[in-house]
């Protein structure tokens, strides 16, 4: 069906941080398949232990133990602060499983009738109906109402304005079952969270027995330099959500929560595929790969030589690119909403010509998520490649 604006282009392989194209022509990645392609393409050590792992078994669903699952699981919770995991397919079902915890836990903990779940304005938590209201932009809504009823909405990184939003529907007593929010969010601009705002998030949220979830589905696995962007803030939630890098091209989601607020029973959450041996092999081999590559470390040193790079960019075009911001691998460089500068679809395809790919994160934001095995060599590539395509526009 007709659900996407696609560029003309068709990748038939891939390497590393390379990609190559029908007509032979390369193209460098800093794409990774929207921050999903963790180790690059065609990894050597990923493609031996799916293939290893397809000569035993793919899938035999939740009816039975799954030690691969349980495996990851262990992984993920040792690695992080919390203590249990549902897996599934997907960023927008990592949501949708937290969603329903979040109510679930209003009523058992707060005893709420009707729980209400607070969202930030441009945040982005996926498509399913569920994730999509959460999700604050009105675009994504239209069209498709009516929404998912209890959910209310605040701006992002403003505590007055948070503690007016939760004030009001907390005014007749409890409602508040949760708070989804992006330790920094992406599709919305690549808006890295304030932590003073988020300490005060996590006071309120402590104080009232409020649920405070992070969507770490862009930010989480690695891409921040820490396993979790939480840790960028200094300030743990209840429950957390991943996807897009952990199966570095394979799809799997989770929600990963913390044993207080494990409220889930059997046969009250479920997913066919959620889970299966072949999707946790490949979460499995990520985690592995980040630690023996060292890659958290090498995120950090690259996300600052990026930072760097992208810092001399925008002083050499000031009148071009208004800021440059974000963590590790996942920066934007936000482009002037002035006459004359490109907008960021505008830059994204006139980088395609030179041999660069890139995702807009919003009308006047162009994102920059590489695979995390990305070199030096690369990223100079990358910058000096950007900086032609903004030169082809002007
Ligand atoms: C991409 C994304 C999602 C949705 O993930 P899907 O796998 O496309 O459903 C949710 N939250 C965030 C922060 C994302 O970046």
């Amino acid at each position: 069906m007709d659900t996407y604006g696609r560029f003309p282009l068709e990748l038939v392989k891939g390497r590393g941080v390379w990609l190559t194209d029908r007509e032979g022509r390369r193209y460098l990645d800093a794409v990774a398949g929207i921050a999903v392609c963790t180790l690059g393409h065609s990894d050597p050590v990923l493609r031996r232990r799916l293939c290893r792992q397809l000569g035993r078994l793919q899938h035999v669903s939740n009816l039975y133990r799954i030690p691969e699952q349980e495996a990851l699981a262990q992984a993920i919770t040792e690695r992080s602060c919390t203590d249990r995991v549902f897996f599934c397919n997907s960023g927008a079902e990592a949501n949708e499983a937290a969603i329903k915890l979040a109510r679930k836990h209003g009523h058992l903990v707060r005893g709420i009738d009707r729980p209400l779940i607070l969202t930030a304005q441009a945040s982005f938590h996926g498509r399913t109906l569920a994730a999509v209201t959460a999700t604050g932009q009105p675009r994504y809504h239209q069209g498709f109402e009516p929404m998912v009823e209890g959910f209310r909405y605040f701006p992002f990184n403003d505590i007055a304005a948070f503690e007016a939003v939760l004030a009001d529907a907390e005014a007749a007593g409890p409602r508040v079952a949760a708070v989804l929010i992006e330790p920094l969010q992406g599709e919305g601009g690549v808006i890295p969270g304030d932590p003073a705002f988020f300490r005060r998030l996590r006071q309120l949220c402590d104080e009232k027995q409020i649920l405070l979830i992070f969507d770490e589905v862009q930010i989480g696995v690695g891409r921040s330099g820490c396993w979790w962007g939480y840790e960028r803030l200094g300030v743990e939630p209840d429950a957390l959500t991943m996807a897009k890098g952990l199966g570095g091209g394979i799809p799997i989601g989770a929600l990963a929560v913390k044993a207080a607020v494990d409220h889930f029973r059997p046969g009250e959450h479920a997913s066919t595929f959620g889970g299966n041996p072949f999707a946790c092999r490949a979460g499995l081999t990520v985690i592995d790969e980040i630690e023996r590559r060292g890659l958290l470390a090498h995120v950090s040193a690259m996300g600052a030589l990026l930072e760097e790079l992208l810092g001399e960019l925008s002083q050499r075009h000031p009148d071009a690119i208004e800021a440059v911001r974000g963590w590790g691998l996942l920066r934007g460089v936000v482009l002037r909403d002035a006459d004359g500068i490109p907008t960021a679809p505008e830059l994204v395809k006139a980088a395609m010509a030179q041999g660069l790919l890139l995702v807009p994160a919003g009308p006047r934001v162009v994102r920059i998520v590489p695979p995390l095995v990305i070199r030096p060599r690369h990223l100079r590539k990358l910058v000096k490649r950007l900086e032609r395509a903004l030169q082809s526009l002007r």
